[in-house]
């Protein structure tokens, strides 16, 4: 007996389950249905343009939807199009994995300021995500704050004073390496609420602002611990111990060795945007790091600036039909297990954490639990059941082969610039590849 399954998402947790399942020794017919017309949810979204080797694993994620028990549903919106009832009627299981979209919310005074952005919103601008390509961030201003001490933050610092040469071989969207290019941005903040050995940057992504082309890292040796205490998690350690030599080497840097300038401001809780509608700084209490939780010393500081990025994490929206723990921002399951017949995997699961190949396990273990749970079962039609609603109700389905049309346009247009794509930017330029 066939399984039919149904996959909501076409990011890293997608694919791998939908290899995993593949895979798997249990005979399967697996349907990834993606609200886009373009696959791969955050490599091509959200990991950062010039981040093209973790890019290349799409490659594999290619390879999966070539599987003959494979189909790829694109441009088809789960709860619009068709909803998350009908595909659990339709398929024997359902598995969740449309990630973690949306943006921490800042809450402090004048967060809704003009020139103040979520990350997610900013990358996927970048990145030319439809969502965001209206963003347009207003970049007219010579000094920016990221707040946050994760990798997107490093991300978000980095792409904001690159050049377009030393973004050479990167999959930007045009409208945002034009806007970046000429920006008179000189100087970016990047500021933590706590201290250097409790910043969340793996070691290559802090050490890449090291290497770039007009900007100079910038660290001060007095917000700089002399070592790396004993009592941490030796893994912990190591990492510290990795981020500190390279901070330590920031803090020698002369200010003046590029035109632009990434500053660490670690020990700093945001308090305040301020500004009339603009943003026109942001205020901030100096903190110390007590049992490791930030505690405010009272002492305030002000750094001006015209733009500001909150990378304070991502969260997860709630899906009709699903449960939801808004508290966590995840939808609640044992395991990857929800419901009978639906799954949850990757960020939606465990939280907005850990690199790409992170989603990998979530899958493998959602589809042995498939596997089992669906051994005896009696099967439902699954794509037999979908492909006829969606025509009836007019849905413009993207299939594997439209995106591949879609993905040699974004190469033909890029020819000759050394970048590998220029991407389409709105979901009607890539359906009227389509109609070409
Ligand atoms: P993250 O690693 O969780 O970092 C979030 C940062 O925001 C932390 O420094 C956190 O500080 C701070 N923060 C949270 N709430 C705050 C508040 N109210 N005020 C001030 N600061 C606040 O999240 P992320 O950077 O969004 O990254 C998400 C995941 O994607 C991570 O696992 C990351 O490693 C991964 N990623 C990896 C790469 C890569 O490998 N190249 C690139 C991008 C993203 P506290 O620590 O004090 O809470």
């Amino acid at each position: 007996m066939t399984i039919s399954v149904a996959i909501i998402g076409s990011g890293p947790a997608g694919f791998y389950t939908a290899d995993a399942l593949v895979n798997g020794g249990c005979d399967v017919q697996v349907d990834i249905i993606e609200r886009l017309p373009t696959p791969y949810g955050l490599i091509r979204g959200g990991v950062a343009p010039d981040h093209q080797t973790t890019k290349k694993v799409a490659r594999k994620y290619e390879r999966t939807a070539l599987f003959d028990q494979v189909r790829y549903f694109g441009n088809v919106e789960v709860n619009k199009d068709v909803s998350l009832a009908e595909l659990r009627e339709m398929y024997d299981a359902v598995v969740l994995a449309v990630g973690a979209p949306s943006d921490r919310k800042l809450t402090i005074p004048g967060a809704d300021k003009k020139g103040v952005h979520g990350s997610a919103a900013f990358v996927g601008w970048y990145n030319g995500h439809p969502d965001f390509r209206d963003l347009e961030p207003d970049l007219n201003t010579r000094a920016a704050v990221v707040i946050g001490n994760g990798n997107v933050a490093l991300d978000c610092a980095r792409v904001l004073v690159r050049s377009r040469e030393g973004m050479a071989g990167a999959d930007i969207a045009a409208h945002a390496m034009e806007m970046i290019e000429t920006a008179p941005l000189t100087d970016v903040y990047l500021t933590g609420r706590r201290g250097p050995l409790d910043a969340k940057f793996t070691n290559v992504e802090l050490r890449e602002l090291g290497a770039l082309e007009r900007a100079v890292p910038l660290a001060r040796a007095a917000q700089l611990p002399d070592a790396v205490p004993d009592d941490m998690d030796p893994r912990d350690k190591r990492l510290a111990e990795r981020n500190l030599a390279n901070l330590r080497d920031y803090a020698t840097n002369d200010p003046d060795a590029k035109p632009k300038r990434i500053h660490f401001e670690f020990f700093a809780q945001p308090v305040a945007i301020l500004g009339d509608a603009r943003v026109e700084a942001v205020s901030f209490e100096r903190t110390r790091v007590v049992d490791g939780r930030a505690e405010g010393t009272g002492e305030l500081f002000e750094i001006p600036c015209g733009l500001v990025i909150a990378a304070i994490g991502y969260r997860s929206d709630p899906i009709e039909g699903a449960p939801f723990d808004d508290k966590a921002g995840i939808i609640p399951n044992a395991d990857g297990r929800v419901d009978d017949g639906l799954y949850a995997v990757g960020w939606i699961k465990r939280g907005p954490s850990g690199v790409i190949s992170s989603n990998r396990p979530d899958g493998v273990t959602v589809a042995e639990y498939i596997c089992e749970d669906f051994q005896n079962a009696a099967g439902k039609p699954g794509r037999a059941a979908l492909a006829p609603v969606l025509e009836e109700r007019g849905v413009r389905v993207v299939t594997f082969d439209d995106w591949k049309k879609i993905e040699a346009a974004e190469i033909a247009r890029a020819k000759g610039s050394g970048n590998p794509r220029e991407k389409f930017v709105t979901v009607p330029e890539m359906l009227k590849v389509l109609d070409a």
